[in-house]
């Protein structure tokens, strides 16, 4: 019996990489009676007695999953973010940060389509990134789209990590995925995630070697699933928020109307950008009055 990482899923076929070898193996019938579907990124356990026949015999307990695309144990979320076309939003952005967050994914922010804006827009975005690098956040933006300067910065954060790259529809990732690693050859204009909705029979799922890191082949996150987390909670995902929340005279402070709101006070003091703060009353709100999610037993 063997350790492994799976590193690519097609037809019922999971390749496991382990010890720098590849092998082909499948999963045995009991996952499918416990409803457990092995994910590309699984850490595993198989048995095998050649490269190409195999059998997963365990899944070890992951970090985390996504759904879309079908990975687990991510490190790292690259947010492609278009400038212009499709229009900026602070409030898209910021709710693409806290589906990372809840999911305990680091998140890294890749401005694009930096040509179709003027000088004077482009310094407010200069602002913006140094807002959010002010949170914890690694930003690339540069005056050129995809200048070097921006590829090598992330080719750095690569390294060592899981990552996926996420983005709504034109963002640009697919364009991204091809600069930092040319030899997938991805179709742009998000063709392969056109392709890939609502038919998992023929999904493809792969983690790439690329810059010394593993990159999910399948740009996914371009729709948003609901959060399913207690309202109570969202200000633990926001770094600034969860940093200030201990200052606050109230336990469990949600920094709306309680005195003495440490968040409140920085936001008065220009502090915190307007723009958290409302998107986070926002989402707030949302979770307010999102009906509860039930779990049904396992
Ligand atoms: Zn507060």
């Amino acid at each position: 019996m063997a350790e492994g990482q799976i590193r690519q899923s097609l037809s019922g076929f999971y390749d496991v990489f382990s010890d720098g070898e590849m092998y082909r193996t499948r999963a045995r019938g009991n996952f499918r009676k416990k409803r457990v579907t092995p994910l590309v990124g699984d850490r595993v356990r198989f048995e095998s007695s050649s490269p190409k026949e195999g059998y997963i015999l365990e899944i070890l307990p992951r970090d985390n999953s996504l759904t879309r695309p079908p990975v687990a144990n991510i490190d790292q979320g690259v947010v492609v973010t278009a400038v212009k076309a499709p229009d900026f939003s602070t409030n898209l952005l910021d709710r693409q940060l806290i589906a990372l967050e809840v999911s305990r994914i680091q998140p890294v922010i890749y401005f694009t389509k930096t040509d179709l804006i003027d000088d004077q827009r482009y310094q407010a975005f200069e602002d913006l990134a140094a807002a959010y690098r002010r949170l914890g956040y690694a930003v690339c933006l540069t005056r050129e789209p995809f200048a070097s300067t921006g590829l090598d910065q992330l080719r750095e954060l690569l390294a060592d990590q899981e990552t996926v790259i996420m983005g709504q529809t034109g963002a640009g990732k697919s364009t991204l995925l091809n600069h930092i690693a040319p030899e997938l050859t991805l179709a742009t204009g998000e063709i392969s995630t056109a392709l890939n909705r609502g038919r998992h029979t023929t999904r493809k799922v792969s983690l790439m070697p690329v810059a010394g890191g593993l990159v999910a082949d399948t740009p996914g996150f371009s729709s948003y699933d609901t959060l399913t987390i207690d309202y109570r909670e969202l200000g633990q995902y926001f770094p600034e928020f969860r940093r200030l929340a201990p200052d606050c005279r109230f336990r469990g402070c949600v920094h709306v109307n309680e005195p003495g709101c440490a968040v409140k006070a920085e936001l008065a003091a220009g502090d915190v950008l307007q723009s958290r703060y409302d998107n986070y009353l926002q989402l707030l709100t949302l979770l307010q009055n999102q009906k509860p999610v039930y779990h049904k037993k396992k």
